[in-house]
Parts: C-alpha cells; structure tokens; sequence
C-alpha cells in the first residue's frame, strides 16, 4: 500500500457546506416525505426540440467525429459574435476575441492559470459562484473577498478595497445577474469598474450566464457594451441557463483579444474543444430564438409570481428578482441561514440553499431556485404557511 496524499490546493478546501444538508435530505426522503428541491440552479425543462434534432443530424457527420478546434469551429465563433452584435451592438472579431468554453465553468475555472502568478491577488465578489474563489486558489493566487451588501444593491464597493490589496490585484470576477443575490448591475457601475480596472492594471471577469433570463422587460446589459470594456477585459457567456443545455457543455469567453488568447493557450494544453456537433447545434440554439426567449420568461416569471406572493404574505422579505432564476430572501427572525433551511427541510420536506453556503455576507439569506412547476412552488409555500417558523 502506497501513501496517498492530496495536494495542498484540495486540502486547502473549505468543508463543503452542503454535505450535512445533503445527508439530511437523504434521511428526509428516506422517512417517505415528498422533497420539493429548490436547491440547485439546474433548469428542470428539456431543451427545445429543434436544438435536439440539430444535433441528431450532425452527429450521423463523420466529420464532426475527429478532434475539434481547441479554440471552437470558426462557424460557432461566428455565431457567438453575431450573437454579440444583435444583443449588445458589440463588435467581435470571431476568431481572436472569441474562444469557445466546455461550458463557462471550464473557462472561469482555467483563467487564472493564464495570468494569475502564486501571490497575485484576484477581487472576488462574495456571496458568490465559488468557482472564482477556488480557481483562484488553485492557480496559487490571493482571493480577496468584496462583500456584496444589500444597502449597495449586491454590487461590491470598489472604494472599500484597500490600497495594499490594490497594488497585488491582477484580476477581478464579476456576475450579474447575479447568482445567488439575483441582483442586476447597471450600466453607470460597468461605467465605473472600466474606470478602475484602467486605474489600477486590474483584468475584468464578467460573467453573464444568466443575461437572458430577466422579466418585466428588463434586458440586461452586456459588460462589453461599456465603453472601454475590451480593452480591460471578458466576459464568459453559456448557452446552460438560456436554452435549457446545462448538460451539454457549451459556452464561451469573448472580450480583449490578448485576455482570450491567455484562455486560449492553457486550453490547448489542457482540453480538446466541444464536441463539433454540440456546437453545431449550439449555432442552431442562438439563431431565431425570439420565441423561445419570451416563452422562457414566462415561464419563470410565473413561478417567480407564485413564489413572492407566498413569501409576501408569510412575511419573508424578499425583493422581486428582476432577473436569474432565484429568489435571495431574508430568513425569518431567530434564525441563521442554516438553521432556518434545516428547518425547512426536517418540518416541510422543502430543500433550499443556505445562503452563508455562497460566502459570509450571505448569512441571513436562502436561496429558492425557481427550477420546479409553479404548481409544486406553491405546493412548498402552502407548506411553508401551515408549518410556520
Ligand atoms: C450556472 C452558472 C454558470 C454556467 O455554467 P456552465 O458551465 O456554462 O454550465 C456560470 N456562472 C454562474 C454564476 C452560474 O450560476
């Protein structure tokens, strides 16, 4: 028998927050309870049909079936670019300000591998995705944690960060809409991050999987959009959250030519690109999708509907999410975040996210995932009401 032993950077991990709500789930079910999981932001519709059929004719293609392009086929490149021009009026060049990404997880979690020295010090947002923390970490790089505070609109307080902190920063990860706070950023805030990053030599990290699903009209910007933003940095965009593809693994990174060449170079020592046909059924996804957008928002904005009502009249505050597909509410007094979604899950059977799970300015908060019918959320307030807390 060998002695094994995990490197620093995975022995360096948190405890995973999740591993007694988990065990505690199973033990629900297990007692016969019907769980209503409104835990993970997994969209729970199928993809839409046309997309599946694409992708059935192009996998007969025995060209798709070699080693694709590290940095994606110039068609699906086009695409994202067209894609840009459409949305946000920005103007891609498809082969040297797009890279293709096995989804925008494999991008957020490889960037800092580009430019990220042990020592160097990258802004990240908290309550937030960990992915940016951890990658972060395991590039050898410093996290340093911005606090995202309600009485700022979940948008973090550049002026706050200090001057020691400033001089080591390298990079900086931003999202919004934002998972888990659903807030949205503003333009004037994009106005002011480019301001920054030119001030103080600091990379921007957008991402922006959740930039079509927002409601009542609401379209939110694209960092790209902001004058100045490709000369400072990324932006990282999926095609999960908007179509319904979460297992497909597709997305990209499109920004400065020089950021997405960095992304580029340790991709091509570490991946092999998308399956060639996934991303022909990626280009399908983006092209004509009007309809399919308006009837996703619906679809959401329904279930967001049902679950406000619910918490309006039990008392639970919580603003309106304007966008993404998550509800970030306060936990009712007497509780901590985890206590309150244990409770939840051993009185009702209802499994939501601790919100402390996301970093400590989320304690005090859970999350609801807007990811099950309108009729099984109003099926978890019902509960929620006759069971009290
Ligand atoms: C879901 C999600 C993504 C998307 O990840 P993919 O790897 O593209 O599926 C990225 N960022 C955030 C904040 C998310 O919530």
């Amino acid at each position: 028998m060998i002695k094994i032993e995990k490197a620093d950077r995975l022995k360096q991990l948190p405890p995973y927050l999740f591993a007694e709500l988990d065990r505690k789930k199973d033990e629900v079910k297990a007692r016969g309870i019907d769980v209503i999981d409104v835990g993970v932001g997994d969209p729970d519709q199928p993809t839409p049909q046309h997309i599946i059929d694409t992708l059935c004719e192009a996998v007969q293609k025995p060209q798709y079936h070699r080693y694709p392009s590290y940095t994606g086929m110039n068609n699906f490149r086009e695409a994202v670019s067209a894609w840009y021009d459409k949305r946000a009026g920005v103007k891609l060049h498809p082969l040297k300000e797009v890279v293709s990404l096995i989804g925008s997880k494999e991008g957020i979690a490889h960037i800092p591998l580009a430019f990220i020295n042990p020592g160097d010090v990258v802004l990240v947002p908290s309550p937030a995705y960990p992915v940016y923390k951890i990658a972060t970490q395991f590039a050898g790089g410093f996290p340093y944690e911005m606090p995202l505070l309600k009485e700022n609109g979940f948008l973090p307080d550049l002026d706050k960060i200090p001057t020691d902190v400033l001089a080591k920063a390298k990079m900086m990860f931003l999202n919004y809409p934002n998972n888990p706070t659903a807030a949205p950023a503003t333009p004037e805030f994009f106005v002011k991050v480019v301001a920054f990053a030119k001030a103080h030599d600091i990379m921007i990290c957008h991402d922006f999987a959740y930039s079509e699903m927002a409601y009542d009209g609401y379209l939110p910007p694209s960092f790209l959009e902001t004058p100045g933003a490709m000369e400072v940095g990324i932006e990282f965009h999926s095609l999960s959250k908007t179509y319904n593809m979460t297992g497909w693994r597709i997305g990209w990174a499109a920004g400065n030519s020089e950021i997405i060449g960095g992304l580029g170079q340790i991709k091509s020592n570490i991946d092999s690109g998308i399956f060639e046909a996934i991303q022909i059924a990626g280009i399908e996804a983006m092209r004509d999708d009007a309809a399919w957008l308006a009837e996703m928002r619906t679809l959401y904005e329904e279930r967001r509907d049902v679950v406000m009502r619910g918490l309006a009249e039990m008392g639970i505050k919580a603003d309106a999410p304007k966008a993404t597909f998550y509800v970030w509410a306060e936990v009712p007094a007497g509780y901590d975040s985890a206590g309150f979604v244990a409770h939840l899950l051993e009185k009702t059977g209802i499994v939501c996210t601790p919100g402390n799970g996301f970093g400590d300015p989320g304690e005090g908060y859970f999350r609801i995932a807007l990811t099950v019918s309108k009729e099984r959320l109003q099926e978890a307030v019902d509960r929620m009401k006759k069971t009290g807390f």
